[in-house]
This record gives C-alpha cells, structure tokens and sequence, in this order.
C-alpha cells in the first residue's frame, strides 16, 4: 500500500514540469515585445561591449528603463559568463585546479524588489523560478528565503546576502560578474558590497586565478562622479595584498594594471509630464489627508488610472487600508471599485506579489506604499502619486548608542523619484501632502545611511571577512570616528570582539546568523540556556522580526476590546512574553488560523511571516547543530521560563535598559535619558524596577517599544559580561 502514492508522487511533478515548460516560453514570446520598448534595449550592444573591455562599468538609468531585469539578461550569454577551469594558489603553497563563474548576481537593497525581479526575470526568460526546478536559470536569495537550483544562472540577492556569502567565499567564485543596483539608496551595506569588490577588481585576485570579476554599478540618479572617483582610485593605488603577496597572479596583474578604465553608460528613460499638486497649507494628519485626495481623484478624475500613495511604514500603511476600505464601502455604487494593496517590506511574499497583478475589469488599484516603490519596485498602470513626504529612516543616536526609527522628511531627490512614479506610462499628477515651501527646503539628496546608523553589523562583518585594520577599508563615505568607537564597543559588550579587537568565536558564529549582532548574540545565549530556552527565543526573535503582530487598536474603545480578546495571550511579564505565547498559540491553531486571529485581533499577515522566519531560524539552528535535528515539540504544554528567556535577551540587550527612578519615570541605564513605555506594550503604565526594550522609538518623545520587565542584579550581571 505504500509504494503507490510514491509513484503518484513521483509522476505528478515531472508532468507538471512538463506542460510548465512550453506555457512558460509561450508566456517568455508575448513578454518580449515589451520588453524590446524598453529605453535600455537600444543600448544593449553597447553594454556588452563596455564590459568585454573593461571589469567595471557604471550606469545611470531613470527608474522602471530596464536596469534590473535586462542587464543580466544582457550580460549572462557574453563568453566571459561561464564557468572556467582555472589554477589558483593555496595558502601553503600548492596549487589547485578550480572553476570560476558562471553566474551573474545582482543586489538589492530590499528584499521585496530581490523576490519580485527574480519573479519577473524568470517569466521574461520562459525559466522556472528558483527551487521549484532544477532546471530553473534565474532564483534569488534574501534573509529567511533562498531559492535557486544548481542552474541558477542569474541571482537577485540583497546586499546583506551577498556579505554572507563572501563570508563563505570571499572571492565569489561562483560568480561571473556583480551587479550593484539601486546604489543611491546608499544604505550601510551597499557600501561595504562596494568596498569588497572595489578590492576584488583593483587588487590581486589569487582566489579567482585568471578569471576576472566584471562589475557593473547601476544607479537611478545621475550623481556617478564619486563612485568614478572610488574606482579610479582603486586602480591607482597599489592594494595591500599585492605590495605583501607574491606569486604566480601577480604578474598577470601588473601586466593589465594600468591599462584599465571604467566606462560609464547613461540611459534616458522615458517620462511623461506629471503635474505637481502641493498642499496650501501644512498637513498635520498625512493619513487623513491621503484618505481625502484618494477619494478626491477616485470622484473626480476618471479611470483609467491607479494611484500610488507613498507613506511611512507598516503601520500608517494599514490604518490608511483599513479606512479606505471603510470609506469605499458607503461609496455610489456607480462608481468603479477600489482596490487597496499594502506594499510594505515584512508583508509576505503572496500578497507583495498581488501589487503587480492588473486591477480587475471597473476596478482602480489603490497601492499604499512605503518608500519601496520609489526606485526599487516599478508598479505599472500608476497615474496619481499622493506623497505624504516622509520617510522612516534609521537613526543613530550616539548618546542612546543604539539605532531609533524616526519618521522624517524625505530628500527632494526622494520627492522627485515619488513623483516621476506617476508618468512612467502617460501624463500624471502628483499631491504632494506638504506645501511648496516645505518642498522648497528639504535637503537635496538622502544622506548615506553609512553616516547615520548603527555600524556594528557593518564593523562585524568586516571583521569576519579579515579586515583587521577598518581605517585602511575602502569606504565610498567614511564613517565618523565617534560611530566605529561605538560599534567596537558595542561588539565587545556582546563578545563578538576579543579585547584586542580581534573577532572572537562567538562574533564569528554571529556573523553568519541571518540576525543582527544584538540578536545574534542572544540567540547564542539562549542556547546556553537549554533548547527549550533557545526555541522559544526563536520563536519571540521571528515575532520581533514583523513590525507589529497584534493589529492597530488605537481608539478607545478598540482598546477595550482588545484587551478582552487578547487577555489569554498577554503575560505580566512584558512583551517578549506576550509574543511568545502568541506565536505559540498561533503555531499550534490547527483548525483555522485565519479566524484565530480575527478573534485575537492578532494580524494574520503579520503572523504568516512570523512563521516563515519561525521556520528558516529553526532550519539554520538545527544546521549549526544549536538545536538537535530531530527537533519536535514533544512537550508542547510546557511552561516557558521567563527568566531564563529574557536573561538570553540581555545578553544583547543589557544597554537597552532603563530603570524605575523616585519620580515614576524610566531613566537609560546607560545614558540617563527618559523614556517612556510605548501605549502599544503590554506594560504601559505599569511600574516595575527595570525594564528592557527592543528597540527605542522617537515621536514627540522618547519611547520603548517591546518592552519587557527586568530585575537590574541581571542587568549589572549583563553589563558585566
Ligand atoms: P529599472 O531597474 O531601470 O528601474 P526594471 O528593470 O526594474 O527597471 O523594470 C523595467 C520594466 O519591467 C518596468 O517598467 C515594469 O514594467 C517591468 N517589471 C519589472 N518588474 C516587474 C514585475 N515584478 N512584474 C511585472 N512587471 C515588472
């Protein structure tokens, strides 16, 4: 009786594959009509040729000409993409037959934009996407997600992924050529993604033999002198390793040293006129606003076109959702239907897929947006853009020494790129939420995040790669000193650093954890502390991983039965309690998850990706053999042990702490700054000795968000190491 639904199984998936395949290259003609009218097209000879010359190549090209999905596709046929044998030197001496390249990546910023290119790569080559056959050309990999086959040919991955791949394989040998995209989003790790590779194409190249690296930059906006500079730069300067090294390669690179340049391309893209709408007067309330402009457009211009609302981040995106939705409910029924679509970057895959799909028949798409689908993500059939003209952005605050989110106005680069989104495909219109002057006097250009962030992930990264000496590293921008102090500091409280600076075991094992250092070093703690401690850890780490798993209760009496539908969840003892209880109860709902949260007012989307983190956290935990194998919750009734779970937290998090003061207030262990409990946790308003937070949110003022009650003996304990 068992042999055959193996069969069956057997069989099913090859048919599938079969008819799959000639659907796909039906599916890959049609697509390459449009893609042929793409401004970069004419340009595609050109390209090639540049990169068979030289090893880099910068490209500036306005947002949605076809830099992301057609490079690679450009690039992936020329000679110098395939796999070749060569002869590399090992570190005692001896040499060894190896194969280099082959494939092509290409980095994202975000990994939103890394699964939706591969997606559309894929369908434009007529290839399957990712693991779902072995036979599949283009796959892609983020945090918590990796789809490829062993024929992946071309990979979208974030930046942050290809940093740990290097970790694995410092010289990319797999690959052919990188593609840096999106590179004036200038966020922390692009920069250490370029600085990597200025040294893989400038200095000795040992790991790779004979076989170059092609790099191609790409870039919406036209500000290219610097990277042309930092190139540049690096060809001139003669590299540590080859002033150290000698051997069989350096020849070869003196030989050609001199003779490199690095072209530039600039690709026009095609931009209809959009008419820029400000408000008369300032916007206190964006939501608000947004919700009246929509349904202004939505009333008064007629179809067809969709409207593009740029706002701050999950959570205005979904208050603004769920109150079109209730606006659009009492509309005329003459009217044609809205359709509202969050994009945001922790929504699963499923529903950022359903952004791109085309509205149906009488229908307008209502896409509320966070600053992704400003370069990132090219939504098509957009007409309106409605820009509430700001940005959460991360901050560091030296004095905090962590990391806060604060919402703040954007760029007039920023401004500009939002409005453009409305005339990619005919005359637009965009309503910007804030008047002319505001415009006026917002700062040119965002400022590299390298400049305003916390760099311990950086800093570790570097360090795990081997850069000892972080002066000496190629930065695009160098990173004020105070900041490096900080983020060495920061690494040696959590261990990752020895005291002479040096990468230490448990910094190395952080570093390959798909996790920040903090939470990296937490969860190495908790599994100190026992599997049981380790997998609830996992389990309050995935929870921490969405921005919020219990949907928006603001108002009063929301509250109130809030508080009625999730009292079974909450615990006493903060909030890292209260999700781990809820992901436990979510987890083991096995009759209808959906409903579950309805009643729980908990956010099933939220939750959905909480699950996959869940699961991929497990996976790579039982991979580094931190959790046995045949891990299963055997004992799914047990209790959980708070003190032993949030002990594992502060290890990361001991400087995340603030203590009750004579006055009621909380004042930073570290710092003595005030700061108050967020409404949204679970012990807002109450008083205990100390507590600890995950992370600290400026509005109109100092706030901890994820907070959970501590008891200062285990913070001194933290603190002391
Ligand atoms: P660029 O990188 O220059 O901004 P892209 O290569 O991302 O341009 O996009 C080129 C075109 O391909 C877009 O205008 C859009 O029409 C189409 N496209 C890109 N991604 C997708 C997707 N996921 N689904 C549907 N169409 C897409």
């Amino acid at each position: 009786p068992k042999s055959r639904p193996q069969t069956k199984s057997k069989a099913k998936p090859l048919n599938e594959t079969k008819t799959n395949f000639s659907s796909l290259r039906e599916k890959a003609k049609a697509l390459y009509e449009t893609r042929r009218k793409l401004p970069i097209f004419a340009h595609a000879d050109d390209i090639r040729q540049k990169l068979r010359d030289d090893d880099v190549m910068l490209l500036v090209g306005e947002t949605g000409s076809g830099k992301s999905t057609q490079i690679p596709q450009f690039l992936v046929n020329e000679f110098w993409c395939r796999p070749t044998p060569t002869k590399i030197t090992q570190d005692d001496g001896t040499q060894k037959e190896i194969s280099v390249g082959g494939c092509i990546a290409i980095t994202q910023p975000r990994r939103v934009a890394a699964i939706s290119l591969a997606r559309r790569v894929a369908e434009e080559m007529g290839t399957p996407l990712g693991s779902s056959s072995p036979a599949s050309k283009v796959g892609y990999s983020v945090r918590f997600d990796t789809s490829t086959s062993p024929s992946t040919r071309i990979k979208f991955l974030t930046e942050g992924m290809l940093l740990q791949e290097m970790l694995h394989d410092p010289w990319l040998t797999r690959y052919s050529a990188v593609v840096v995209d999106e590179v004036h989003e200038r966020g922390v790790n692009v920069d250490l993604v370029l600085g990597f590779l200025r040294n893989l194409v400038s200095g000795t190249k040992e790991g790779r033999g004979s076989v170059p690296l092609k790099v191609a930059v790409m870039s919406a906006t036209a500000d290219m002198e610097s990277l042309l500079g930092f190139f540049r730069e690096g060809y001139s300067l003669p590299s540590q390793e080859q002033k150290t090294k000698s051997n069989g390669s350096e020849a070869m690179q003196s030989k050609d040293g001199d003779s490199r340049d690095i072209s530039v391309c600039h690709i026009k893209g095609r931009q209809f006129p959009v008419k820029t709408i400000y408000s008369p007067e300032p916007v206190h309330d964006f939501v608000d606003a947004a919700l009246k402009v929509i349904f202004q457009i939505h009333y008064k211009e007629p179809m067809p076109g969709d409207i593009l609302v740029f706002l701050t981040g999950q959570e205005t995106v979904e208050a603004l959702e769920h109150l079109v939705n209730e606006y659009a409910m009492g509309m005329d029924p003459a009217l044609p239907r809205i359709q509202v679509l969050p994009l945001f970057a922790a929504l699963p895959q499923a529903a950022q897929q359903r952004v791109f799909a085309p509205a149906p028949p009488r229908t307008r798409k209502v896409v509320l947006s966070t600053n992704i689908a400003e370069t990132s993500v090219t939504v098509s059939g957009m007409r309106y853009v409605v820009d509430c003209g700001k940005a959460k952005v991360k901050q560091f605050r030296t004095r905090l020494g962590l990391d806060s989110l604060l919402v703040k106005p954007i760029s007039k680069s920023a401004a500009i790129q939002r409005k453009g989104r409305a005339g990619r495909e005919a005359p637009g219109q965009c309503f910007r939420l804030y008047t002319e002057k505001d415009y006026l006097a917002l700062d040119e250009t965002n400022t590299p995040e390298i400049l305003r962030c916390d760099l311990s992930q950086a800093l570790l990264n570097m360090k795990a790669r081997g850069v000892d000496d972080i002066v000496r590293f190629p930065f695009l921008t160098r990173p004020p000193r105070e900041a490096l102090e900080k983020a060495l500091l920061q690494l040696l409280n959590i261990e990752a650093l020895d005291e002479s600076g040096s990468i230490s075991d448990v910094g190395l094992h952080i570093a390959k954890l798909p996790l920040t250092p903090t939470l990296g070093r937490v969860l190495l703690a908790a599994a100190d502390n026992g599997v049981e401690c380790l997998s609830d850890v996992i389990d309050i780490i995935s929870c921490l991983s969405v921005e919020n798993i219990f949907l928006n209760t603001n108002s009063e009496e929301k509250k109130e039965a809030a508080e009625t539908a999730r009292r079974d969840l909450f615990r006493r003892e903060g909030d890292h309690l209260t999700m781990l209880a809820t992901a436990q109860a979510y987890a083991t709902e096995n009759t209808d998850r959906k409903a579950w949260a309805e009643r729980h007012l908990v956010s099933h989307r939220a939750m959905q990706s909480v699950m996959d983190v869940r699961k991929q956290l497990r996976m790579q935990c039982r991979q580094s053999k931190l959790l046995p194998s045949d891990d299963r919750r055997t004992n799914a009734s047990r209790e959980p042990s708070p003190v032993l779970i949030l002990q594992s937290f502060l290890r990361g998090f001991a400087t995340n702490t603030a203590r009750l003061v004579p006055d009621g207030s909380y004042r930073t262990v570290v710092g003595n700054q005030t700061v108050a409990i967020h409404p949204s946790s679970v012990l807002f308003s109450k008083k205990v000795e100390a507590i600890m937070y995950n992370e600290f949110v400026f509005t109109n003022r100092s706030y901890a968000r994820g907070v959970s009650a501590v008891q200062m003996d285990w913070v001194g304990e933290a603190l002391a190491g």
